[in-house]
């Protein structure tokens, strides 16, 4: 019976993608037709299709958002109580329990965590400024907009015509193609399009003259198209990479965006990138290349260094930012992690001085002439300069005048620069798709470069070349060491580049929020993808060990996960995850990431399947009759539930799951009951339903392990329900509630309402139902923290919001409801919440009843419906007593913290900048976190607030290139945590650098990390289980598994016997309590013992590996222990059996 449910789950999803590619051709069939309105009865077919089409993906997006609700329920996972505690205690009869306070159970590990003094120095220790921060840098800056000329952003460049006499002009002019994996059109169509095109033509042009170059960086593109050749044309194209005709930069399976992004994802698709290009082409990228992303991350640049890369190109930096570098000439420089103390993390950055990445805006600072030297502009051509001077065709009598005047910009970019090697890049999007494109570009350029190179008195050497070739001939000018890698040219600079603006007051902080749907949807396929790889790694090692490799489907799996990490991957994209492409491209992107979530599930119970069998002699695989599947809406009972912890920590988490009866029984796997909370499912505000029920109950899994539970029916009630009380001001309410639940509505409605657990207690508005004030009872501080909700309109002018710019009509507006909203006030044993429900947001704060990691924060869910909006953005604000004045701090890419302040000299939209797991504000001694599920822009207005931009419905386009609004919004919930602090000692505020506490750290990973339950099939019920505890111990508390992904095999498409073991060693901040955290795990140095980390498995080799696996570093394959320092990541590449 379950089976057929999980079997019509996948059905309708495999429907739903075939539903989508019909969908995709008959718009389509619609754009063509708009072109072509004559044909009246083609319409009316047309729209009766569109209809049913319409509630084919209606019907997907129920399923996309029963799949966010199942995850969020999984969410309200929440440590607490010892379950190991209540084992030792006995089996005590629930049933029988009080329903108020707290039973006895909530008992949790005393726990000093042991952190050792030695962990604290890092975070402490006070060192010299290293480097130009790019805090400092704004305020030196008046952010005005003077007319700089024909460099509109910039300023007049002059020059001595002897400057290079003694040392000539050397340039590199670099072509090549920006390809995005989806934007106007989809992927495929792209690549149908134009992308297989270009690189088709790429063989046979480059081919045709050996001085001719080429760049290319996106390998989702390559790799498609390398599979549709032949071995003649393979073997063609690694001949061009072998006499450097050819570079792959970067080599990710995307150009990521930089903003949005989650390190665990910009890594993966960075592997899968490098991997491919290991397996199949042999080469190793020396050069990062990211000339699109809007705006650019040291977090990148860290994983580029750890990568083995020595060189990177950025371009969208403010425009301010550029023209300040311009005129220090520190457009080139090694930009450094704010947190390095030495000078490991250098790489040597070039930052493009111009507006865009396109030919008018590379040559030099004016793009009227520049715009002359594209000859894909040449006239007849499909496009042309929009300065109205066209390029001309070269030929004898023309050629000195053009190669003066292109010379002429040359040696003007060269003057923003330190040394006399320039660099022009000559590409743009989906160039060269045409031959006759390479010889018009090709052709030209190359007598401009004869006559310039056969005229010494210009002294100038012109010639193509790759990235790497100019920065070959940077490094030497530079006098670059190449033992230190630092320059006595070149200054260091730390710190990131956001929020982007390419011009007036047109910053690119929109992006951090649109389409938060699938910001979202992405994270869940990262939380599962990285469980799934653990699990899978697990199994496969286990597999190998007993000797049933080939009983165990693992090619099957293999390329499950191979295709869900690409999926992923192309998500990273920063045109997708941006929220940035047209409405179907973004159907495309969530499809193909809902399409692997289902996968990845079928990984991690097909892997749970092995590991959790007690016998394993008993082991058969069946594709059509799994043993476990992931947890369903309407259980057949009794059932075995399996749950799996994907966090390197020992765990207490609530899991919830669904139940048609309260009356059930749960059980561990050695028969001890387990306290469980019964809670309604409610299917209206105020209608709960009669068939289906939520059990919650705390449960104890050990690092990356499998517990096993039991769930039986039971005559009596076993459960322990939660009590109900509804408001609603100045209305009469009915409640329909179900058995057995209790319902108050209480007559008088004036009280505050408050909800509490061991450790925090909170007030919130009997009005609003919104929290107003938090006690933390240790130490009994109370603080003023108000949460609410406030709308943004878009400006007047011309120029409006839309899917990447933020540009709203002044301060937000309070949210004012039409209608008091109605709050649901639930009390139970395992938590305790406060619902409200507006029309546009429905509010739920919970409290854990939990000692542990979980009872510390107050959980907030929001469920955002923007629909009928028009030009409007919600946004929650928090307004707290703390005195933060104009500092914040937000996290990059879930890996590091960026100081921030709030700069009146800016304009509102500014200060928005990008939020991927937390952000805080501080006073000396307390902390206020906001912990974040997924990615959405986020400020500091005024002192004491933080502020999240939850979902923008805008309805036109921001003029730039997408050509229309975002107007595609759904029902989306967001997750986050608050988390108040107390610090020891006051806080310094005027430093660059600042980390997370040890409690901040984990709980963000539990908030993005659920455990994850799956339920054992009927038809299995008479096999035995048995818990899995794969590691010896708990991870320390400051080191986090990355990943533990099996390498692939060196032939074929399944597994290789090792894996990539990917570590990071958190920085963390000492002076916040560690005292009872519910943490089981210490600091130790960043030591970590390999020979004892598994319990049953053995470490059979372990070789040091830069990040991508492209490079064997030193240390011998076997190491008994490893080290990390703080802030590091690295990777090992491991055979475990
Ligand atoms: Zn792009």
């Amino acid at each position: 019976m379950k089976l057929s449910r999980q079997f019509t789950l996948f059905g309708s999803a495999i429907f739903c993608v075939v539903v989508f590619s019909l969908y995709l051709m008959l718009d389509h069939l619609q754009l063509d037709r708009t072109k072509n309105p004559s044909s009246g009865a083609g319409k009316l077919f047309h729209s009766g299709q569109l209809t049913i089409l319409q509630e084919k993906i209606d019907h997907l997006e129920r399923l996309l958002a029963e799949n966010n609700e199942i995850i969020s329920n999984i969410r309200d996972s929440v440590l607490d109580l010892s379950e190991s505690v209540k084992d030792s205690k006995g089996s005590p009869e629930v049933g029988n329990q009080s329903r108020v306070g707290y039973p006895e159970l909530l008992a949790s590990p005393p726990l000093v965590i042991p952190i050792q003094q030695e962990d604290c120095h890092f975070a402490a220790k006070p060192y010299n400024k290293p480097a130009d921060g790019m805090l400092d840098v704004y305020d030196l800056l008046s952010f005005d907009n003077p007319d700089g000329g024909v460099w509109k952003q910039g300023f007049d460049i002059s020059y001595n015509e002897n400057e290079w006499d003694t040392e000539p002009l050397q340039v590199f002019v670099v072509p090549h193609s920006h390809n995005d994996p989806g934007w106007l059109k989809t992927f495929d169509d792209y690549y149908r399009d134009q992308t297989q095109h270009i690189l088709n033509n790429m063989v046979v042009k480059l081919h045709e003259d050996e001085r001719r170059r080429m760049l290319w960086s996106e390998i989702s593109y390559f790799s498609k198209w390398w599979d549709s050749i032949d071995s003649q044309k393979r073997d063609a194209v690694k001949s061009l990479i072998e006499r450097g005709q050819l570079e792959i930069a970067t080599g990710g399976w995307v150009m990521p965006d930089e903003a949005n992004t989650h390190y665990f994802a910009m890594i993966d698709q960075l592997l899968e990138g490098h991997q491919w290009l290991e397996r199949n082409v042999g080469v190793k990228p020396k050069t990062g290349w990211a000339v699109d992303p809007f705006g650019h991350s040291p977090t990148m640049t860290y994983l580029l260094k750890q990568a083995g890369m020595s060189n990177m190109l950025i371009q969208r930096v403010h425009y301010s930012v550029k023209k300040h570098f311009a005129i220090q000439k520190t457009l080139e420089f090694f930009w450094r992690q704010t947190w390095d103390q030495d000078t490991t993390t250098d790489i040597l950055c070039h930052m493009m001085p111009f507006y865009s990445y396109d030919v008018p805006h590379t040559c030099g600072p004016d793009p009227k002439i520049c715009c002359q030297f594209d000859f894909k502009r040449l006239p007849g051509g499909r496009i042309s300069c929009p300065w109205r001077v066209p390029p001309q065709t070269i030929n004898d009598g023309n050629v000195k005048e053009r190669a003066l005047m292109l010379l002429d910009q040359y040696r003007k970019k060269s003057k923003l620069f330190r040394t006399h090697v320039v660099l022009a890049p000559l590409g743009d999007d989906f160039r060269y798709n045409e031959a006759s494109e390479w010889d018009q570009q090709f052709q030209n350029y190359q007598k401009l470069f004869d006559y310039m190179n056969s005229h010494p008195e210009l002294h100038v050497k012109a010639q193509f070349g790759t990235i790497s070739d100019y920065f070959s001939a940077l490094r030497p000018a530079a006098a670059v060491d190449p033992v230190s890698n630092t320059s006595p040219l070149l200054p260091v600079v730390s710190g990131d580049f956001f929020t982007y603006a390419d011009r007036d007051d047109h910053y690119w902080s929109g992006y951090f929020t649109s389409r938060p749907f699938y910001k979202r949807l992405d994270r869940v396929l990262e939380s599962h993808l990285r469980a799934a790889e653990i699990l899978f790694s697990l199994a496969l090692a286990s597999v190998q060990k007993a000797n049933k490799w080939n009983d165990f489907p693992s090619l099957e799996n293999y390329k499950l996960l191979t295709e869900a990490r690409r999926n992923l991957g192309l998500f990273q994209h920063h045109d997708a995850i941006t929220g940035t492409g047209k409405d179907w491209v973004v159907v495309d992107y969530g499809t193909r990431l809902f399409h692997s979530i289902l996968n990845v599930k079928r990984v991690m119970a097909n892997s749970a399947h092995w590991l959790v069998l007690k016998d394993k002699g008993a082991y058969i695989h069946s594709s059509s009759m799994p043993l476990l599947q992931m947890v369903t809406r309407n259980p057949f009972l009794p059932l075995s539930l399996v749950i799996y912890n994907p966090t390197e920590q020992d765990r207490w988490s609530v899991v919830t799951v669904y139940v048609n009866t309260p009356r059930v029984r749960l059980q561990t796997a050695s028969g001890h009951a387990v306290t469980a909370q019964v809670s309604a499912v409610w299917e209206e505000t105020t209608r709960a339903s009669r068939e289906a029920f939520q059990l919650s109950f705390v449960a104890q899994v050990p690092a990356l392990g499998l517990t096993v539970y039991r769930l039986t029916e039971a005559v009596e009630l076993r459960t322990v329900p939660v009590d109900y009380t509804f408001l609603k001001q100045h209305e009469e309410l009915s409640v329909d509630s179900a058995e057995p639940f209790r319902v108050d509505i209480p007559q008088d409605d004036s009280l505050p309402i408050s909800i509490e657990n061991p450790l925090i207690k909170i007030w919130c508005s009997a009005t609003t139902g919104l929290m107003e004030r938090v006690k933390y009872k240790e130490g009994g501080v109370e603080h003023k923290v108000e949460v609410g909700f406030v709308w943004y309109g878009t400006t007047s002018n011309r120029d409006k919001s839309g899917a990447y710019l933020f540009l709203p009509d002044g301060e937000a507006k309070a949210y004012t409801p039409n209608h008091a909203p109605v709050i649901r006030v639930t009390k139970g044993v395992v938590f305790s919440e406060v619902t409200t429900t507006y029309q546009h947001v429905t509010h739920t704060l919970r409290l854990y009843n939990v000692q542990g990691i979980e009872g510390q924060s107050v959980e907030i869910s929001n469920t955002v419906d923007i629909r009928g909006e028009f030009n409007r953005e919600i946004a929650m604000r928090i307004t707290s007593d703390l005195n933060s004045s104009d500092r914040f701090f937000t996290d990059l890419n879930g890996f590091q913290i960026q100081p921030r302040r709030t700069m009146a000299k800016l304009p509102l939209q500014a200060n928005f900048y990008p939020m991927t797991t937390m952000a805080y504000i501080q006073e000396s001694g307390v902390r206020l976190t906001l912990l974040t599920a997924q990615s959405l822009g986020v400020s500091s207005l005024k002192s004491g607030q933080l502020e999240v931009i939850m979902d923008r419905r805008l309805m036109q386009d921001d003029n730039r290139g997408l050509g229309q609004g975002v107007q595609d919004n759904k029902i989306t919930a967001n997750l986050f945590r608050l988390l108040l602090e107390k610090r020891r000692i006051s806080i310094r505020d005027s430093q660059t650098w600042s980390y997370p506490s040890l409690l901040s750290h984990i709980t963000s990973m539990y908030l993005n990390h659920p455990v994850i339950p799956m339920v054992v099939s009927p038809n299995y019920d008479s096999l035995t289980f048995a818990p899995l505890s794969p590691l010896r111990a708990a991870l320390p508390c400051d080191v986090h598994l990355v990943n533990l992904r099996t390498i692939q095999a060196k032939e074929g498409a399944g597994p290789s016997h090792e894996v990539a073991l990917i570590l990071h060693r958190r920085g963390f901040d000492c002076e916040f309590s560690n005292r009872n955290m519910g943490l089981l795990c210490s600091t130790t140095q960043g030591k970590l013992p390999m020979g004892k980390l598994f319990s049953e498995l053995s470490v059979q080799s372990v070789t040091p590996a830069s990040l991508s696996l492209m490079h064997t570093l030193d240390g011998g394959r076997s190491q008994e222990e490893i080290q990390l320092k703080p802030m590091e990541i690295r990777t090992y590449r491991v055979q475990l059996r």
